[in-house]
């Protein structure tokens, strides 16, 4: 749930066991209620209330957003311990791990630079 100004301007709920979309989860689903609704993709001025602790993905578009203010009721760790398995990946502590067990490379003299090629053209 995302409040703004004391009342409510979105809800989610997780879809992504109905739609196959791992970006499914409540809190982006509020979030992109929120933007359309406000017609911003700034959220700074909103908290966020959700009924688990945030995954990286949801943190980090909250980030993005500007939310700062984002209160939970259960812990990942309480996540983890009730068969969400997928959510201990994402601690702080285990995210080294997890980008480790990729191939996680940057594509350094194979390819334009795209952030280059876009500050250029920005800079133009
Ligand atoms: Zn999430």
């Amino acid at each position: 749930m995302l409040v703004k100004d004391k009342r409510i301007a979105a809800e989610g709920v997780n879809t992504l066991h109905k739609t196959f979309d791992i970006s499914g989860h409540a809190e982006l689903q509020a979030i992109r209620k929120a933007q359309a609704k406000l017609k911003t993709n700034d959220l700074s001025d909103c908290s966020i209330y959700a009924s688990g602790e945030p995954c990286a993905m949801c943190l980090t578009a909250m980030y993005f957003t500007g939310i700062r203010k984002i209160y939970y009721s259960s812990s990942l760790a309480e996540a983890v311990a009730n068969g969400f398995e997928k959510s201990e990946v994402m601690t702080d502590q285990n995210l080294k791990q997890l980008k480790d067990s990729m191939i996680y490379l940057p594509l350094a003299g194979t390819v334009d630079d795209p952030v280059r090629l876009w500050a250029e053209g920005v800079n133009k």
